[in-house]
C-alpha cells in the first residue's frame, strides 16, 4: 500500500484551514497576520516554498521611499496625475503602518532621507523645476510641507526627500515571523505548491494535500506559474554590497535614472542594485541569477561616478524576484468563490507590501 496519512494527522494537521496563503513574503505575512487579528478562532496557514522566503521581501535593498520625483515623471508619461498621487499617499501610509505594525527599532529603521542623485546639471534641470509642484502634491496629500529641496553632495547635484529612510529587511521579515507566529499562525516552510484548485484544495509538491475554505495567492513574481492568465510578468533585481570603506562620502538612500539605480550605505559599506532597464527581456524572468553586463555597469557606476576607484571590492551578491503589473498598480482580487490574489508589487513592496497584505485580509470573510 502506498504512504497515506492517518486518521489522527487528518484530525489534526490536515484538518481543513478556513485560510491558506500561498507564498510567505511581506505580503502573504501581513495578510495574515491581519485577517488572523480580525478573525481569531481562524485557521490559518501560510505555505512557503524556501526554507526562507525565497522571493523579495529579504532580498531587496531596504528602501523606504515614497519615490524619486525622477520616477514619479517618468509613470506620468504612461498614468494619470491622480494614479501618481494616489500611489504616493499609498507609499507614503504603507510605511507609517509597517512602523506602527512592527516597531522602528525592530526593522532596523534609519531616518537618513532619500536623495535623488544626478550626474549632469541637464538631467537636474528637468526635474528640479517640479520641486514647488511636487511639495505642493505632498502638502495636499500627506499634510507635511517643503519634503523636497534642491542641494549637492560631493559635487553633484540632488534633490533630498526629508521623509525617507532606510531599513533592514532581514529584521522586517524575522519580526513579521515573530509576531505572525505568535498569532498561533501556521507558517510551513519548504512547502511549494504545485497547484490549487477552486474548490480551495491545495497539492503541495511532494507532500500532502491540505483543504482550505479560501485560498490567497501572495506569489508576487512567481504567480504566474500557478495562475497563467495573471497579468503580472516577473522582474528580476540585483544588488551588490561592498566591503567596509574607511570613509564613505555616501550616507542616505539614493535614487537614479528615475529609480532604475539605487544605492545607500550600509554603516560604512556601499550597497547597489538596478539597471535592470539595460536590459529589460533579460531580466524579465523569474530566475534568480545575475547578468554580468548589467554587474559590469553597476562597478563602473561605483568606480567612476561614486568616485570609490579601485580599493573597493564586492562581498556581497544576489538577485530577487519582482513582479510586475501593467500599470504598477498591485493586483488584490476575488478570483473565483474561494482564491484571491494579492500581487503585482512592481517594485515597491517595502513600502505598501503590510497596506496590501491588510487590503487583501479585508476582502477575504471567514
Ligand atoms: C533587488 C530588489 C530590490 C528592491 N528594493 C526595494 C526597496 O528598496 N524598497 C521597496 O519598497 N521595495 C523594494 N523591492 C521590492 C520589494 O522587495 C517587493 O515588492 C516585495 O518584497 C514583494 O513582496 P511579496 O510578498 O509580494 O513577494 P515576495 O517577497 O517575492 O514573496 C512571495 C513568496 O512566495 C513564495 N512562493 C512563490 N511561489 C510559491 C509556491 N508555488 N509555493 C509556495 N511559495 C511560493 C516565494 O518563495 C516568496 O517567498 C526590491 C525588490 C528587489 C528584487
Amino acid at each position: 500500500m502506498s504512504y497515506s496519512s492517518s486518521f489522527w494527522e487528518e484530525d489534526s494537521f490536515l484538518k481543513p484551514y478556513d485560510l491558506a496563503i500561498v507564498g510567505a513574503g511581506i505580503v502573504g505575512l501581513s495578510s495574515a497576520l491581519f485577517y488572523k487579528q480580525k478573525n481569531p478562532s481562524a485557521r490559518v496557514t501560510v505555505l512557503e516554498r524556501g526554507f526562507l522566503p525565497k522571493g523579495a521581501s529579504t532580498r531587496n535593498a531596504g528602501f523606504a521611499c515614497v519615490g524619486s520625483i525622477g520616477e514619479h515623471l517618468a509613470d506620468m508619461k504612461k498614468e494619470s496625475e491622480k494614479n501618481i498621487k494616489r500611489r504616493i499617499k499609498r507609499r507614503y501610509e504603507g510605511l507609517q503602518l509597517l512602523k506602527k505594525t512592527l516597531g522602528e527599532e525592530a526593522i532596523g529603521y534609519e531616518h537618513c532621507g532619500g536623495f535623488e542623485f544626478f550626474r549632469s546639471e541637464k538631467e537636474f534641470e528637468e526635474v528640479v523645476s517640479q520641486i514647488d509642484s511636487f511639495n505642493d502634491w505632498m502638502s495636499e496629500l500627506i499634510n507635511e510641507d517643503e519634503v523636497y529641496s534642491k542641494g549637492e553632495l560631493q559635487g553633484y547635484p540632488v534633490i533630498r526627500n526629508r521623509l525617507e529612510g532606510a531599513l533592514h529587511p532581514g529584521k522586517m521579515m524575522e519580526a513579521l515571523v515573530r509576531k505572525v507566529s505568535e498569532l498561533g499562525i501556521d507558517i510551513k516552510w519548504s512547502s511549494p505548491v504545485q497547484s490549487v484548485a477552486e474548490n480551495g484544495l491545495v497539492n503541495i509538491e511532494n507532500g500532502p494535500s491540505l483543504r482550505a475554505g479560501k485560498v490567497l495567492f501572495a506569489a508576487n513574481g512567481f504567480v504566474k506559474r500557478l495562475l497563467s492568465d495573471i497579468e503580472i510578468n516577473p522582474a528580476r533585481g540585483f544588488v551588490m554590497v561592498t566591503d567596509e570603506q574607511e570613509s564613505l562620502p555616501w550616507k542616505g538612500i539614493f535614487h537614479h535614472d528615475r529609480g532604475y539605480i539605487y544605492f545607500r550605505n550600509i554603516g560604512d559599506r556601499l550597497l547597489i542594485g538596478g539597471a535592470r532597464n539595460l536590459d529589460k527581456d533579460g531580466e524579465q524572468t523569474d530566475q534568480f541569477g545575475n547578468n554580468e553586463m548589467i554587474k559590469a555597469h553597476l562597478k563602473d557606476f561605483v568606480s567612476q561616478t561614486l568616485m570609490l576607484g579601485n580599493t573597493w571590492e564586492i562581498d556581497n551578491e544576489w538577485s530577487g524576484i519582482m513582479g510586475f503589473s501593467s500599470t504598477k498598480t498591485p493586483i488584490i482580487k476575488q478570483l473565483d468563490q474561494k482564491r484571491f490574489i494579492a500581487a503585482g508589487l512592481s517594485g515597491m513592496g517595502i513600502a505598501i507590501g503590510m497596506e496590501v497584505g491588510r487590503s487583501a485580509s479585508s476582502m477575504i470573510v471567514l
